[in-house]
């Protein structure tokens, strides 16, 4: 029987950063859900955030902490900053290659909230596939492919491995250290960026092995997203058009963030995306735009070709047609806790990385664009304590059991839960609306389901606690009494 020395959940930015970083004769195994490029690392959009040089490490830990809202770990925001240079010039000597302008200079945008231009992007607005087919094409390790891990292997203080169903079959996967970088919980949500595979059930699995997850209330709804698809992924209008002269109107063309916040437009995620839904109930209005017509057509094409591509497809032409948005969900600050190398506190050899973890870098509200660099740097953190921490290992075998993942009645469950999610615990909270919310789910939770809707309440339970036992509003998450 194989045991390898790292398994891997997840295929998006964090776990194929991790794989690059182990070495070749280490025997690793990736596993993700359906196909590779279904996270959201591939659908990212903007950028990567990274200090221009040591003299904005400061600047940039500063402007971390200030969207964060009072809520970060200084320490881990400090290694995301400080480190988070030498991650992204790594990806660049391995040979990846962000846009440059015609001296061979790395572009640098703004993005809301950032004092200054930092972030770099590749493809103009197409960052995330491109890191992710180089981080796929320089992957030195065995990918498993539509394959859902199902459970932790775990027994006292150590992981053995996992579960997982492949091909209609359960099968025990045995390794020393065990990563989780599975990504978030945007298919929660009604209205989400997410890609489909990002459904919260590591973050179950974990609450069922007795992790602590932490910050589950603060959930991000970004405010420019194309909702009006049947597709469960909402279009995503990336924060960097606006850091580049889009503007948010109403339907008569007025703007009115400023009437907010006096920084309009670049205002953080957060306050713009409750604008709109205040504005909207407030002024009975139906839509709200996002405009381009600052936008010369050549310009638009070039450095959002994504966008420009996408909104064709369904039917607009940019920049000279405004586009109907809505704020969505988009990004858990929350997630399971671990320390800064990563390491979830309750077992000696298990890690979480990316948006699945909380090391407290983003507290109450993320930076845009430290995400994909959290990916980075924690990634590399993460080997790096693999690679110097000596334990006892000593393997045990787990029963081969199966285990029923869907029952009949789940699909209506998982879109009552999704609609509940998105009105009871979205923009706006009140703590009556969280009670019959966690009501609801308890309900379900203990109604006859499978496992794997199981995994999806139990995470929307931790969020909607979360979100009871603040009572004040901070940052992302904001209730009213
Ligand atoms: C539309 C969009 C635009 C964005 N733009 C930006 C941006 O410009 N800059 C930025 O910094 N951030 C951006 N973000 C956020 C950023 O993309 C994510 O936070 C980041 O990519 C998460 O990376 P990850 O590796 O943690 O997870 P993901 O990339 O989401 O990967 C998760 C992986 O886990 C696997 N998985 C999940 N559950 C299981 C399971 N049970 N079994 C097996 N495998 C599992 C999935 O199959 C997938 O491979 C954006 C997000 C979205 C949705």
């Amino acid at each position: 029987m194989q045991i390898y020395d790292v398994i891997i959940v997840g295929a998006g930015i964090a776990g194929l950063n991790a794989a690059l970083n182990l070495p070749e004769e280490k025997k690793v195994l990736i596993l993700c859900k359906e196909n590779s490029w279904d996270c959201n690392t591939f659908y990212a959009q903007g950028g990567i955030s990274v200090a221009v040089d040591e003299n904005d490490v400061n600047l940039h830990i500063q402007d971390t902490i200030n969207a964060g809202a009072g809520l970060c770990d200084k320490e881990a925001v400090k290694v995301l900053c400080g480190e988070g240079r030498s991650a992204v010039d790594s990806l660049i000597q391995k040979g990846f290659e962000f846009d440059k302008d015609d001296k061979g200079n790395l572009l640098y945008t703004k993005e809301a909230a950032h004092s200054k231009n930092r972030i770099v992007h590749a493809g103009g607005d197409a960052t995330g596939r491109q890191v992710h087919l180089f981080l796929m094409q320089k992957n030195p390790h065995p990918l498993m492919y539509k394959t859902t891990v199902i459970d932790i292997l775990q027994k006292n203080d150590l992981v053995y491995g996992v579960r997982i169903f492949h091909q209609g079959k359960f099968e025990n996967i045995y390794a020393k250290n065990t990563i989780i970088a599975s990504g978030g919980i945007g298919s929660l949500y009604e209205y989400h960026t997410n890609a489909k595979t990002v459904s919260a059930d590591m973050q179950g699995l974990a609450i069922e092995c007795g992790c602590e997850l932490r910050d589950m209330e603060m959930t991000q709804f970004h405010p420019t997203v194309f909702v009006n698809t049947d597709k469960a992924r909402k279009q995503l209008l990336s924060e960097s058009l606006r850091g580049e002269g889009a503007f948010v109107i109403n339907d008569k063309g007025e703007r009115f963030l400023f009437d907010y916040d006096k920084r309009g437009e670049l205002s953080p995620r957060d306050i713009v995306s409750r604008s709109i839904f205040d504005y909207k109930q407030k002024h009975k209005k139906d839509t709200i735009y996002l405009s381009f017509e600052n936008f010369q057509r050549e310009f638009f094409k070039n450095r959002f070709p994504t966008i420009y591509y996408n909104l064709k497809g369904l039917g607009f032409n940019l920049p000279e047609d405004r586009v109907p948005i809505s704020p969505a969900f988009h990004y858990a600050m929350g997630g399971i806790k671990c320390d800064l190398d990563a390491k979830v506190d309750k077992y000696k050899n298990l890690y979480v990385i990316g948006e699945v973890a909380n090391t407290r870098v983003h507290g109450a509200n993320r930076l845009a664009s430290n995400s994909l660099l959290e990916g980075l740097v924690f990634s590399r953190r993460a080997v790096r304590k693999i690679l110097q921490k000596n334990y006892d290992f000593i393997h045990i075998e787990f029963d081969e059991k199966s285990e029923i993942l869907f029952k009949p009645n789940d699909k209506i469950l998982k879109s009552e839960l999704r609609t509940l999610m998105w009105n009871n615990v979205g923009i706006v909270r009140t703590k009556k609306n969280l009670k019959l919310a966690l009501d609801k789910v308890d309900s379900m939770i203990s109604s006859d389901i499978g496992k794997l809707l199981k995994l999806r309440l139990l995470t929307s339970k931790a969020i909607i606690e979360s979100a009871i036992k603040r009572e004040k509003s901070l940052g992302a998450h904001y209730i009213k009494n």
